[in-house]
């Protein structure tokens, strides 16, 4: 039986039972790393002493008859901005080359704590900016549906791994879309959760105010218990929320009758994939079919999303990256003559063309004189946007859009900056309204997956999982596996 391609809740039956060893399950897992690595090039770095070392612990617990949780004995991986305590968080980046944290992030504490067995890290845009990985300062990662095709990103590594069985599930961050697009173009669930649901407390920092943490998963199921651990009030992070977090399981029902769904329109027509809309179509009439009440909807403010985040994440990354100097972090230069060329240079050659782009135009962007004009402007607009969805969600429980205008590019395709930006427009609004959003699969175009967006109001996850759920159960459309080329 190939394990790897199994999910945490058929695994999870199989370890009850003791018919597998979480130590079996995990060598298996890391075997499939060993066959397709060298074409998907998921992972910076991959744990695995660490890894079979946790896992036999696990096992050790179950025969002790300890009582574990569903995700005991999970193989899992980890997005390369999430601080690993001992085990190098690179962020992609080469001015964090050789950084090695001194504290877990608190979501990995929490997997820890619910038995997750950790593979490695994840390769990423640098500092989690772009939508392809090819921004990463090493290497770019390739899609397992067509390897000559982007994964997706910033979380383009953790999509990668769950789609080409190197991992059960994985984690990513979203600050833009880079869970729900990679999840798109891979062919696995992605969710963005609400801003706040999920504690950033040792997640590296791009933009405050929209990164999130979320997980990537093979179905619905698996998402709700990943939520389940990942969810929860942190006093180390001041922008975590203390809200009453559900069992996510429990909203797996396949009983959609009466829900109201609404399709935005400004998310159809130009600009969007007319093979994509005749899919993500396909998906409304099954929701009709099973008792949803469809009705189309507008935001009016959309087309204005892209250019406020184009302030606002710059902006706040100007500033989160003001820390990489040389001085506490990874690389330093080691030609210069003064404190000040030390600084210059370390920032000059550490960070990408990307990342140096973002800096200076956020730092423009918050310049005396120009901070009223662009970047309390894109304030502004921005809550105008979360207004739209605010009265959307007066009447609807869920939105309904494709997760991206098309399915995955091919390397070196989108050289342009803004052709690149625009892969996030279905999915930027959400996290400027700080709401939550699930992107699920639905079936294929060129032999290549297509997303499909459920968006909810804020703490309304388990609606999104609810829906996602029904369609999961009712369609073969959205459980999809590649056959990676040249691999048996
Ligand atoms: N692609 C978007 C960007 O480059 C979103 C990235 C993200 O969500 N981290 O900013």
């Amino acid at each position: 039986m190939e394990l790897f391609s199994l999910t945490i809740h058929e695994l999870q039956g199989l370890l009850v039972k003791k018919e597998i060893s979480a130590e079996e399950l995990t060598k298996q897992v890391l075997e499939r790393i060993e066959q397709v690595e060298d074409k998907i090039k998921a992972f910076v770095t991959i744990t695995k002493e660490e890894a079979l070392k946790a896992a036999r612990e696990i096992d050790q617990k179950r025969i002790n008859g300890v009582s574990l949780g569903p995700l005991a004995g999970i193989p899992m991986a980890l997005k390369d901005n999430m601080c690993t305590e001992g085990i190098k968080t690179t962020c992609s980046s080469k001015i964090l080359y050789n950084f090695i944290p001194p504290y877990n992030a608190s979501v990995y504490e929490k997997l820890l704590g619910a038995g997750s067995v950790l593979l490695g890290k994840t390769n990423m845009d640098e500092f989690a900016m772009g939508s392809s990985t090819e921004n990463s300062g090493f290497f770019a990662t390739r899609n397992p549906w067509d390897l000559n095709c982007v994964p997706g990103g910033s979380s383009g590594g953790s999509a990668a791994a769950v789609a080409a069985g190197e991992a059960i599930f994985a984690l990513g961050s979203d600050t833009g879309g880079s869970i729900r697009q990679p999840a798109a173009y891979c062919g696995v669930i992605g969710l963005k959760p609400t801003y706040g649901a999920v504690s950033r407390y040792g997640l590296i920092a791009y933009a405050s105010s929209l990164d999130q943490i979320g997980p990537f998963t093979k179905d619905v199921t698996d998402c709700a218990l990943v939520m389940n651990t990942i969810t929860g009030h942190d006093p180390f992070d001041s922008t975590s929320a203390n809200a009453d977090y559900p069992d996510y399981t429990s909203f797996l029902v396949n009983d959609i009758k009466g829900m109201r769904v609404g399709i935005p329109q400004e998310y159809f027509g130009e600009g969007i994939d007319p093979e994509v809309e005749n899919k993500i179509k396909e998906a409304i009439k099954k929701l009709e079919e099973l008792g949803a009440i469809v009705e189309e909807c507008s935001l009016p403010h959309t087309q204005y999303a892209m250019p406020t985040y184009y302030l606002i994440a710059p902006a706040e990354c100007s500033s989160n990256l003001a820390r990489y100097d040389g001085v506490r972090y990874g690389l330093r230069a080691e030609d210069a003559d003064d404190v000040l060329s030390m600084f210059s240079r370390t920032r000059n050659q550490g960070f990408g063309v990307e990342v140096k782009r973002r800096i200076m135009l956020g730092t423009y962007a918050l310049s005396s004189g120009y901070y009223d004009a662009y970047y309390l402007k894109a304030l502004k607009v921005r809550n105008l946007i979360k207004q739209d969805f605010d009265q959307a969600f007066e009447k609807f429980h869920c939105l309904l859009t494709p997760t991206t205008p098309s399915v995955a590019f091919e390397f070196g395709s989108k050289s342009d900056p803004l052709a690149m930006y625009k892969q996030d427009v279905c999915t930027i609004p959400v996290n400027l309204a700080g709401i939550p959003a699930l992107s699920l699969p639905y079936g294929l175009v060129n032999n290549k997956p297509v997303g499909l967006q459920l968006i909810g109001k804020a703490f309304a996850e388990g609606t999104l999982l609810r829906i996602g759920y029904a369609l999961e159960q009712n369609s073969q459309e959205t459980r999809i596996t590649p056959i990676l080329e040249g691999v048996k």
